[in-house]
């Protein structure tokens, strides 16, 4: 399967759906700090106040030699439903951030600068 360019991935129906089984499975609470994420289309319900964005977090950082990878960027073992903040202070160190090779989308995905 081909994303095109790596944005897409993100937007593709396979990723959405993987997406969500993860989320499912972990009854929309972050894997690290346990509180209530919000997720598109299924946890709207949750107050506003009390959820962070949810992000779905690979444990194997995607770049641009395994982006195309199903069996890296499909496979639930390989991904961990958290919410932004502990996404960007605890599944990446914040060294490779400021280091500016990556930086996050507006969705808070991790991805290699341009
Ligand atoms: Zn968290
Ligand atoms: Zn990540």
């Amino acid at each position: 399967m081909s994303y095109g360019v790596r944005k897409d991935f993100y937007h593709s129906k396979a990723w959405k759906l993987v997406r969500k089984n993860v989320w499912l499975k972990q009854n929309l609470l972050c894997n690290r700090c346990k509180r209530p994420v919000y997720v598109d289309g299924l946890s709207e319900w949750i107050p506003k106040g009390n959820r962070r964005t949810g992000i779905v977090h690979h444990k194997e950082y995607l770049d641009n030699s395994n982006v195309y990878d199903d069996s890296i960027t499909l496979d639930e073992n390989n991904l961990e439903g958290v919410c932004k903040w502990c996404h960007e202070h605890l599944c990446h160190n914040t060294d490779m951030v400021t280091r500016k090779e990556y930086t996050f989308d507006d969705e808070g995905n991790l991805i290699p600068r341009e």
